[in-house]
């Protein structure tokens, strides 16, 4: 696409173009100067002038799409964790440099600028910023796809330690406003809520339902533009806000209650106001569902209106629109598009389902059964009365087709159930979204494949051919180009830029191990991304970091399958080496861990307090010295991950196998020439098939020695007992060495020890600890060590985001891509 209609006079792609547009913008938008201005004025004026280049593509692309009819993909995620958005849009629009050198002529720091930009933060974790690099892809793609979401006042909460332990603050990313998005005060749908179903003769005889007397919430639509990497599309991210509605209540008004009318105000609006900030735990909370329906049908009616615009056939629908489910969090997509199909449009039921089936899909991210999201009938019942019948009537035949194809399973049957038995039953979201949806994914083979065997098997066996993979995957933009220039622009001098677009292409570095310069620069970088950490560490903390010291990174949410406390004791136990033996000949090491916890989960706020209290121990002895720091940053984000991942020499990807869907922090680390040491989990296990057995540390138990083991019966005291170190880093834990209120870490002893251990920390321990020294004899070898790392970033261009959504766009949304 070109952009010849281009209307705006200044939105010339060169640094002297952009350099007028941020004058102009400063001066003429935002009534500022070079005296008056402040950081943020200076970033938006950037941010205007980047936007204005942005709006033509945008208005383009879309006319393109409406224009050629095109099939469109719909993302529907409770969250995206987008971060920093300003590097994002120059580089993909490709004037970084020209933007760089026009700030500076405009007399504007780049950096001050960039940092003025406060990060979006709406997600948890891994599940938002997957969402966040899937737009980046699509749009790369060129694939006509919109994401769809919430617009929270609040995103993910600011973590704060204070005294060791983590607290919230309220993370006012809007406080001066968003200049990235745009709003569509016209484009707001009715979102109704409670009320009832009505039961009526539509005059041929048929019972029709009508949902009536309902309470409804306005979701007005904001949009912010996702470009593409220098191929000119725009594609739409539509957040939605929720407001008041336009029918205040008028009983109240005419009887002269103005305040009373008006009042109810607040309670719509608090629908958009804050994410949930639980990762991997679902807890049955009203709102949460209202948030979720909220998104749903805001979304729908958007689809449905532009699928109408060109189309009066339903049954085109599946060859025009794609829906796809980032978690069981929108499954109610599924009976939603049931209900106007079949009782706003008239469509009969059967008719309807085929069209339902086809359009959608399911992705699944854990097998954790917490996690899973179980919503109470009586909930439902008075929240969407109409839903509920249409999940009953689903299931009704659902169960029907099974008992036809399998007989009187009961046992099978009541497991296959999308509602559950008993006094207050659930609706079972994952069971909904396999039986409405035409494909079911996991996010990792390892993944896919215990789906099929464990959580789902029921299911596999009445659907096989619904079940697929898609290995996650994360956009090379921001995780490489953008947050790692220096190593970006040694590779595109070596191999050219197409790697961007195409990481296999990377795997040409694979010919410039024994190219002594080039090894010599590469290593370079990695020693200034390290350099870069440590003052940033002292900036912030004041401790020195010795840069030639082995960067080894956990970071990731605070949970107890991830084990944050693996490390923990691994620290601990270099520790009391180092302690007995202070002139040994380690290799130093600064560990560092970033991760927020659930407010809610008082063992991983636990955590937290436990690694500020040994971090506080080991770098403050004397004995230890530059050999060894463990230190806890606070509030991890997608703009500390950019700083942290370039920095890595070793990346922690440690959780008990089994338990970690895919992981993507695993690969941005490799990515940017980090060893990984980890356990046969999620996509570890094909980053292991990647960049080959030898340049990876696999340690631990595997998925089917954890089965044998829980089978065996599984007793953490024996290793405990049997490992003298073990055992030491414990019972320091328990006797108050790294904090003098003995009691206050009884909890993780518990869990280690009177609880039966239900991560395996203590089985995975020894392994974990050889497998270090292994890393450290590595690491001696500097050459050595360099050349792996400099294979891990050749080998793993699978898990570029690219290879992810052309396999969706290939084998779920039935969607062409561009080369
Ligand atoms: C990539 C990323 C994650 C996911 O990390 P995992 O190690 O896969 O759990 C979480 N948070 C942020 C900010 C990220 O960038």
């Amino acid at each position: 696409m070109s952009s010849k209609k281009t209307i705006h006079p200044r939105s010339g792609m060169n640094k002297d173009d952009l350099r007028e547009d941020i004058r102009q913008h400063l001066r003429y938008t935002l009534a500022k100067d070079e005296y008056s201005s402040t950081n943020w004025d200076n970033y938006r004026s950037v941010v205007l002038s980047v936007m204005d280049r942005l709006h033509d593509r945008w208005i383009e692309t879309q006319q393109g799409y409406y224009k050629n009819e095109s099939k469109r993909v719909y993302y529907l995620s409770m969250e995206y964790l987008i971060g920093r958005l300003l590097d994002n849009m120059l580089v993909n629009l490709g004037v970084q440099d020209e933007a760089a050198e026009a700030m500076e002529e405009a007399g504007l720091d780049y950096d001050k600028v960039r940092n003025a930009e406060w990060d979006a933060g709406l997600g948890n974790g891994g599940l938002g910023r997957l969402a966040a690099c899937f737009l980046d892809s699509m749009a790369t793609l060129g694939i006509p796809a919109i994401g769809y979401g919430i617009r929270y006042d609040f995103g993910i909460f600011y973590q704060q330690i204070e005294n060791g332990y983590q607290v919230e603050k309220p993370d006012l990313w809007l406080r001066y406003g968003n200049p990235w998005d745009v709003v569509r005060s016209k484009t707001q749908y009715n979102v109704p809520f409670y009320g009832h179903s009505r039961a009526y003769n539509d005059g041929n005889g048929d019972l029709k339902f009508k949902w009536e007397n309902t309470h409804d919430v306005l979701a007005v639509a904001y949009d912010t533009p996702i470009p593409g990497f220098k191929n000119d599309v725009v594609n739409n991210l539509r957040l939605w806000k929720a407001s008041s509605s336009s029918s205040i209540d008028l009983k109240s008004f005419n009887q002269g209650q103005y305040i009373d009318a008006v009042r109810d105000t607040q309670l719509n609006e608090n629908i958009s106001r804050v994410l949930y900030p639980n990762d991997k735990m679902f807890r049955g909370q009203e709102l949460r569902l209202k948030q979720e329906f909220f998104l749903v049908m805001a979304s729908m009616k958007d689809i449905l209106r532009r699928f109408r615009k060109t189309n009066d056939d339903w049954r085109k629908l599946p060859e025009k629109v794609a829906i796809q489910c980032n978690d069981t969090h929108p499954n109610l997509a599924i009976p939603e598009l049931m209900r106007v199909l079949v009782d706003e449009e008239g469509l009969s039921w059967d008719q309807a389902w085929d069209i339902t089936v086809k359009t959608m899909a399911y992705t699944n991210h854990t097998l954790l059964p917490e996690a899973l999201e179980k919503w109470p009938v009586s909930l439902l019942r008075n929240l969407l009365p109409r839903h509920l019948q249409i999940i009953y009537e689903i299931n009704r035949r659902f169960l029907q087709h099974v008992q036809e194809k399998i007989g009187d399973d009961r046992g099978k049957i009541s497991r296959l159930s999308i509602v559950g038995e008993g006094e207050d039953p659930v609706v079972h979201m994952a069971s909904l979204g396999i039986v409405g949806s035409h494909k079911t994914n996991g996010v990792a083979a390892l993944h896919s494949d215990l789906l099929k065997k464990t959580l789902f098997r029921d299911f596999y066996e009445i659907f096989p051919e619904r079940f697929t993979n898609k290995t996650n995957g994360i956009t090379p933009r921001r995780w490489l180009r953008q947050c790692n220039r220096e190593l970006s622009a040694l590779i595109t001098d070596k191999i050219g830029e197409e790697w961007v677009t195409h990481l296999d292409q990377l795997k040409k570095l694979e010919s410039y191990t024994d190219d002594k310069a080039f090894m010599k620069k590469f290593a370079a970088i990695k020693q200034s991304n390290k350099k870069k950490m440590a003052e940033y560490i002292h900036d912030k903390r004041g401790i020195k970091i010795n840069t030639s010291s082995m960067f080894d990174i956990q970071i990731k949410r605070i949970h107890e399958y991830k084990r944050q406390l693996m490390f923990t004791l691994y620290a601990i136990t270099q520790y009391n080496r180092i302690k007995a033996n202070p002139d040994g000949d380690f290799v130093p090491r600064t560990l560092l861990v970033a991760g927020k916890a659930a407010p809610g989960y008082t063992m991983a706020k636990l955590f937290i307090k436990l690694m500020n209290d040994v971090g506080e121990k080991i770098n403050n002895d004397p004995d230890v010295g530059d050999k060894l720091k463990f230190l806890f940053l606070e509030n991890y984000s997608v703009t500390l991950a950019e700083k942290m991942i370039p920095s890595a020499n070793l990346s922690e990807q440690i959780s008990t196998a089994g338990f970690e869907a895919s992981g993507t922090g695993n690969m941005k680390f490799a990515l940017n020439g980090a060893l990984t040491i980890g356990t046969l989990d999620g996509a570890n296990v094909e980053i292991k098939e990647e960049v080959g057995d030898e340049n990876i540390f696999i340690f631990g138990n595997t998925v089917d020695d954890v089965d044998r083991l829980r089978h065996e019966g599984y007793n953490p005291w024996t290793y405990y007992e049997k490992n003298e170190e073990l055992k030491q880093a414990v019972d320091q834990i328990r006797d108050g060495f790294f904090n003098e209120d003995k009691e206050l870490y009884q909890p993780i002893i518990d869990s280690l020890l009177h609880k039966g251990d239900y991560f395996l920390v203590l089985a995975d321990y020894e392994e974990y600890v050889k497998t270090q020294e292994k890393v450290d004899d590595l690491f001696r070898n500097q050459d050595e060590w360099n050349r792996k790392a400099l294979l891990n970033t050749a080998r793993v261009g699978k898990f570029s985001s690219d290879r992810t959504i052309r396999d969706y766009a290939e084998e779920i949304w039935n969607v062409k891509v561009a080369d």
